[in-house]
């Protein structure tokens, strides 16, 4: 087949545990599950949810005969706790890769160092990591590290979806500046093996297609990573692939981000393969 689906892609551990959770949670509650924002970044995913009933809010409910699953980014702490005063059943998807991270940056803070941690600023993982550490401070650039305290060790985490040389570059700018660094490498394996095998895939391939959320961060840098490779396209849907991208006797490459299930995988595959003169039945390499 002129497609090739790479080897590592689509939903992560942390989110098919959160997906299998609500499923448990729809089964089980005696009143109505909401999840605490968008269960992941996945707009179709949770449109299909909230078709049956489980609404994403952004405000903690009144109503103690709500069930509130906590998204796999996590949350600050005083959100859980809140939650749990109000008299909540709360269901905590947190990714325990995530909650590594959380514990990492408070161990350090306990430990007596100033807390840096790799991430975007406002992205809900990156935010429930800087509340576990009050006065840590997210950054992205080594421009970012302006105004650390002389002579105090830093403790270095990451949000799970950073890249390793995008860490290292940190973590050398705070050594370059004269900070001991305590670095705590909390790249999730999930990320790191999408990341290798699309952008393995992508040097092989005459195009790449990335399937994921428009919002999700892994998404995003995995087809930003694929585009230095070849002409990279990153979809939401099936229905979003132009005709256009695609001729006869191209080679095609898909990956797709960790909020991604097979199911929306398959469906732009077999897309793909209609749009290649393929038929749209594969087969194509299952993603793992
Ligand atoms: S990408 Fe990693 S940290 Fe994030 S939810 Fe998936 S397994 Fe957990």
């Amino acid at each position: 087949m002129p497609l090739e689906v790479a080897d590592k892609a689509g939903a992560c551990f942390g989110v098919e545990r959160a997906l299998a959770m609500v499923e448990r949670t729809i089964g089980q509650a005696s009143g109505p599950v909401q999840t605490f924002g968008p269960l992941i970044h996945n707009p179709e995913v949770v449109a299909s949810l909230a078709a049956r009933g489980v609404r994403a809010v952004e405000e903690l409910p009144e109503d103690a005969g709500v069930t509130l699953v906590i998204r796999s980014h996590g949350v600050v702490p005083e959100v859980l706790d809140e939650a749990r005063a109000r008299g909540l059943d709360v269901v905590d998807a947190t990714c325990p890769y995530v909650k590594q991270a959380q514990r990492a940056a408070r161990d350090h803070l306990l430990a007596g160092r100033q807390v840096v941690v790799l991430g975007e600023a406002g992205h809900p993982e990156v935010e429930g990591i800087l509340a576990s550490a009050p006065g840590a401070r997210a950054v992205m650039e080594p421009d970012d590290l302006e105004g650390l305290e002389p002579g105090v060790p830093v403790g270095l985490v990451s949000q799970t979806t950073q890249t390793p040389e995008r860490f290292e570059r940190i973590e050398r700018a705070l050594r370059a500046q004269g900070h001991e660094v305590a670095a705590t490498h909390t790249i999730c394996a999930a990320t790191r093996q999408r990341q290798q095998a699309a952008v393995d895939l992508a040097t092989r391939v005459d195009e790449m297609v990335v399937i994921g959320g428009r919002n999700s961060a892994n998404t995003t840098r995995l087809a930003e990573l694929c585009a230095e490779h070849c002409p990279t396209h990153h979809v939401e849907r099936a229905e979003e692939l132009d005709p256009r991208w695609f001729k006869a006797g191209m080679n095609i490459g898909v990956s797709a981000g960790a909020s991604t299930p097979k199911a929306q995988i398959d469906a732009v595959c077999s897309t793909i393969c209609e749009l290649l003169g393929e038929g749209g039945e594969g087969p194509w390499q299952s993603p793992s």
